[in-house]
């Protein structure tokens, strides 16, 4: 079986995006893209997350040809090609619906450096321009509103993040919700204060040096 561990990996995270209210019912997608092999493995479209065995993951090449898999590859394939074409900081990509992110995107408002831990991801979580999901629109689109930065806003869909595995990408997903979250609480009762880009710039390497440190994950 090509891309073995990485499959496994990709049912168990797929599992804890339900357990951890990341994202409802089959909405979202993992994949990892191993760029020893040029092959992408990335969860099939329309079927629970624990119903899916290692077996349900679709490997591809990064041209979008099916390498191995009897089942459809996520709708949102075109996206993941896309980054993995372009970004080679990106190795694996988690997509979700996600309560307090997705409430700031159908808004089309950024999250801004509400919490420190918005350096997870950057300055700030950009929102891209609307597109239909699964078209190469919304592939562009997301693509040009995450430069700079490891995760971003779909309009009116949900949350896009991208890290060095998938650990990392799952790591700044949880984060990036629960900045968007904190946003909306403070949001509700009053008028949040930002920190400065200044700020965040020292909070960044801070963070990377106590992962690094901790050995947590990098980003
Ligand atoms: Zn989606």
């Amino acid at each position: 079986m090509l891309l073995e561990s990485e499959r496994v990996l990709l049912v168990e995270y797929g599992k804890k995006l339900i357990t951890n209210r990341l994202t409802t019912g089959t909405g979202g997608n993992l994949s990892i893209f191993n760029r020893d092999e040029r092959l992408i493995a990335i969860t099939p479209t329309g079927l629970s997350y624990f119903n899916t065995e290692p077996d349900d993951i679709v490997v591809l090449q990064l041209g979008g040809e099916i390498v191995e898999g009897k089942r459809d590859p996520s709708s949102e394939l075109p996206m993941h090609r896309f980054f993995y074409h372009h970004r080679e900081d990106i190795n694996s990509l988690v997509h979700v619906h996600s309560r307090y992110a997705t409430t700031l995107s159908c808004l089309r408002w950024e999250l801004p450096a509400v919490h420190y831990l918005v350096a997870f991801a950057g300055d700030k979580v950009k929102c891209a321009q609307y597109a239909t999901f699964g078209s190469e629109e919304l592939a562009r689109n997301t693509f040009e509103a995450m430069k700079d930065s490891k995760a971003v806003l779909l309009a009116n869909h949900g949350l896009l993040a991208g890290g060095k595995d998938l650990p990392t990408a799952f790591a700044i997903t949880e984060e990036i919700e629960f900045c968007a979250e904190i946003y909306y609480h403070s949001k509700c009762i009053g008028d949040p204060v930002i920190l400065p880009d200044s700020e965040m710039d020292i909070v960044a390497e801070k963070l990377k040096r106590y992962i690094r440190k901790n050995r947590i994950t990098e980003i």
